[in-house]
């Protein structure tokens, strides 16, 4: 027994373990997920940081400034060339000639200012800074001219040659740099979809990482559950047998291998409240082995022993039915406990055991009554009823086991009286 305790202990401190490593497991499956959601956050907020600085790129290193050029190279030819054009075939006045030259001369100057404040790329700066001296030389001439119609010189003279060379100079320097500009906004764009479809790679590459080791951690856990319970099941069903046998053993009488005291205890009073319910017969006998002392003084402690086993026999063996108990209730008595017996039944009963153990021929030199060894039986038996007291059949049998002693032994003797006052009225049926 103190082995399956050790044991049950150690399957306890199994299961402790076990818990404590689901417990782990389901905390580094949480601290993945964490972990994997982080990640997936930080990833997402570099890459869309990094497409929103492309975004920015395209639009304001790119975008922007080509439509800025384009605005300027249109000034050129609209706002500066065209009203030249017109001045010098007299159909505007050199006044609004002036006025219109300031307005497109003002416009490029806020329109280069704007593209120069954008970001450039060092490869573009000096190419940026060659176009802003060009645009310079270009500008003074236009400047001149400006000037001249505002002090309203006539405007018939100007040489259509050396407009016509500024402005297409200036239209393919800046035609060059609104080539460069989109060509950069093609590559950013190609660099911007790169970005966008490796961000989608990697979030899902991380997402599909992280689902896999959830669906894998998931499953040792609910494996790991899975076995938990089927161990549990297991000492389950140990310890309901270890208890089934601890109960065994505690029920159990060692010498006769019997029911003790114990368990007449507990199946005395289930009976007694079955038959009070039923109001039908109950019988409880008493019995003790005569000269039993002597016996022992005569053959032996291990000889009264063996004596002790076979009256244990006798008692199995004659009392079969499901309804019969008998057990050792201590030393060399015994108790039998019969339900639905009536009294005649139970007196014959009584008999046959009396005679049985007789019949036995174990020789007893001690006895005073016979040459074998002989048993006394208090026998009381009657119908139980709620006014039946819970000791009064023990009492009662005692009282008659006494009689049976002192009539002569190996008998029994039987009543049916059990009102609570010493018996008044003995049926004495001796053997
Ligand atoms: P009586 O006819 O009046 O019953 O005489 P008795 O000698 O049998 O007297 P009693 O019942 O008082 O004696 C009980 C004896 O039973 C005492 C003890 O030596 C013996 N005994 C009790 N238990 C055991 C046991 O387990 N083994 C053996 N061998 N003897 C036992
Ligand atoms: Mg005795
Ligand atoms: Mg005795």
């Amino acid at each position: 027994m103190g082995h399956a305790y050790i044991d049950l202990l150690v399957e306890d401190y199994m299961q402790f373990i076990e818990a404590l490593r689901l417990r782990s497991k389901l905390f580094f499956l949480f601290i993945l997920i964490t972990i994997g959601l982080f990640s997936i956050g930080i990833m997402g907020a570099i890459n869309i940081n990094s497409m929103k600085k492309n975004l920015d790129a395209l639009y304001f290193g790119s975008l922007v400034p080509v439509t800025e050029l384009n605005e300027m190279l249109q000034t050129y030819h609209n706002g500066l060339s065209s009203t030249l054009y017109k001045a010098k075939n007299s159909e505007i006045s050199t006044f609004t000639t002036a006025n219109e030259l300031e307005h497109s001369l003002t416009k490029i100057k806020k329109l280069w200012l704007s593209y120069e404040s954008h970001f450039k790329r060092d490869e573009e700066l000096q190419y940026v800074e060659y176009v802003a001296l060009e645009i310079k030389v270009v500008n003074r001439y236009f400047l001149k001219l400006l000037r001249a119609a505002r002090n309203d010189t006539d405007m018939s003279g100007v040489s259509i040659v050396s407009l016509e060379k500024y402005v297409s100079h200036i239209h393919t320097v800046l035609q060059k740099l609104i080539n460069y500009e989109v060509n950069m906004a093609r590559y950013e764009r190609k660099k911007f979809l790169q970005i966008y479809d490796s961000a989608i790679f990697k979030l899902g590459l991380i997402l599909g990482l992280i689902i896999l080791a959830v669906l894998i951690i998931s499953y040792s856990v609910f494996a790991s559950i899975q076995s938990d319970q089927t161990r549990l099941e297991l000492a389950t069903k140990k310890l309901k047998r270890l208890n089934k046998k601890l109960e065994n053993v505690s029920y159990t009488d060692t010498l006769t291998d019997m029911h003790n005291r114990r368990y007449f205890n507990l199946v005395y009073e289930r009976e007694l409240k079955r038959a009070k319910r039923t109001h039908s017969h109950i019988t409880f006998m008493m019995l003790d082995i005569d000269y039993f002392k002597q016996y022992n003084d005569t053959y032996g402690h291990l000889e009264g022993d063996n004596a002790l086993k076979t009256v244990a026999n006798v008692l199995v063996e004659t009392l079969r039915r499901p309804s019969d108990f008998v057990f050792r209730l201590g030393g060399e008595e015994f108790g039998v406990l019969l339900t639905q017996t009536d009294e005649s039944s139970s007196a014959n009963l009584a008999r046959e055991i009396c005679d049985v153990v007789r019949g036995k021929e174990i020789e007893h030199k001690g006895s005073k009554v016979n040459d074998y060894l002989t048993i006394s039986i208090g026998v009381v038996c009657c119908i139980a009823d709620d006014a039946l007291n819970e000791d009064i059949l023990i009492s009662r049998a005692d009282e008659m086991l006494y009689e049976a002693k002192e009539t002569g032994r190996d008998r029994y003797v039987i009543t049916s009286n059990v009102s609570e006052s010493k018996a008044q009225s003995i049926e004495d049926m001796t053997a």
